[in-house]
């Protein structure tokens, strides 16, 4: 697909031909990923963050919020919650605390790693080289960093990192996956600034990046965050002209065209995609493209102070609700769920490849 008809897709407003765009990515999905449907417990261990991301409300400004971090036996305990509920897969995710100990964490997964069949992704933003290589030694399996947008203007505007000459995330990632992870990556859609030809530069990096896991929800306004206070100001004119929109429409466009440029990486349906919609986000995103669910795992004293924005969907729901959303959901879907840790085929081609390699 080239940039023009990447973009014609994106612009799109036709029900009919957009269904057809629905079952391109449904029928890919199910070729290359099959029916199974991955589950990963989401465990938000620590809030606080050196970064002041503008669109970010857990941003290092936001004083009025109370900064968490979890305990040790707290993730182990939310970690073997997952094993109990039969998923594969825990995503440690967490602001980027300036207060993370490297060997802390180190040993948290190896831990983790050794009690329990689980693979463990992280998300813990910016870090050091020499940390990613010490917690992937210790048995994280994937690396989660999104690239939020390919505009490199836009990126400095709205994430003034406070560090002399940051690197890009778009640069960042390449080292990220040569250390040996499971990469994944993504965007937010409809960032304002965001305009129609960076998104399409944005679904083509995808590509060029040769990603295992691609993840993109709708960016949803904080009031107390720069974007939010510019987006929600009276009299702002809507997404007209050369700003895209940041609708669940959108993200399900993003998500059926992300399917179709990188046919074998896994999916993930956002929390982001579930708050703008809550009825039909997660079933509509698992229809277009997607074969990742997350299911939050945080001790519900700690969600609602992973506050990335308001009115997060799930917030308040325990671990038996969870449970029962999602075998209606998957039953609706007449689809299963995944057994194991659920790898892309993306990233076990790579892996076969590496190792043939050194076999000769
Ligand atoms: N600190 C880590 C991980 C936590 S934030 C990092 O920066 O990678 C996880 C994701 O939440 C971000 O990558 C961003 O895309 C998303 N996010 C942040 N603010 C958001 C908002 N206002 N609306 C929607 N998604 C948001």
């Amino acid at each position: 697909m080239n940039k023009s008809e990447i973009l014609a897709w994106l612009l799109e407003e036709d029900p009919g031909r957009l269904e057809r765009l629905w079952s391109l990515a449904d029928n890919t999905r199910r070729t290359h990923v099959g029916d199974a449907v991955h589950i990963r417990g989401l465990i938000e261990f620590s809030n606080h963050c050196r970064s002041r991301c503008h669109y970010c409300g857990m941003r290092s400004e936001r004083k009025a919020l109370s900064r968490y971090r979890m305990t040790r036996e707290e993730i182990l305990v939310s970690a073997r919650g997952a094993v109990a509920r039969g998923y594969g897969t825990v995503v440690m995710q967490s602001g980027e605390d300036p207060g993370l100990d490297v060997e802390w964490l180190a040993d948290v997964i190896e831990t983790i790693r050794r009690e329990t069949p689980l693979a463990v992704t992280l998300s813990c933003g910016e870090r050091s080289e020499y940390e990613l290589a010490r917690w992937h030694k210790a048995g994280a399996d994937r690396y989660y960093l999104r690239f939020e947008t390919s505009d490199r203007i836009l990126w400095k505007e709205i994430h003034p990192s406070g560090r002399k000459n940051a690197p890009h995330r778009l640069d960042i990632l390449p080292g990220i996956r040569d250390l040996g992870y499971e990469t994944g990556s993504g965007i937010l859609v409809g960032i304002p600034g965001q305009t129609w030809s960076s998104l399409v530069e944005d679904l083509q990096s995808f590509r060029r990046l040769d990603l295992d896991m691609i993840g993109c929800g709708p960016f949803v306004p904080h009031e107390d965050t720069p974007l939010g206070r510019k987006y929600l100001k009276p009299g702002r004119a809507g997404s007209k002209g050369e700003q895209t929109p940041n609708t669940d429409l959108m993200t399900y466009k993003v998500m059926a065209l992300t399917r179709l440029l990188c046919p074998d990486v896994n999916i993930p349906t956002t929390t982001a995609l579930a708050t703008i919609n809550r009825e039909t986000g997660h079933l509509l995103g698992l229809r277009r493209g997607a074969n990742v669910l997350m299911v939050n795992l945080t001790p519900i004293q700690y969600r609602s102070l992973y506050e990335i924005y308001p009115a997060k969907e799930g917030i308040r729901e325990s671990a038996e609700e969870q449970l029962d959303r999602v075998s209606v959901l998957l039953a609706e879907l007449g689809r299963t769920a995944g057994e194991g840790p659920g790898a892309s085929p993306n990233y076990e081609s790579r892996r076969r490849a590496m190792t043939s390699q050194i076999a000769r």
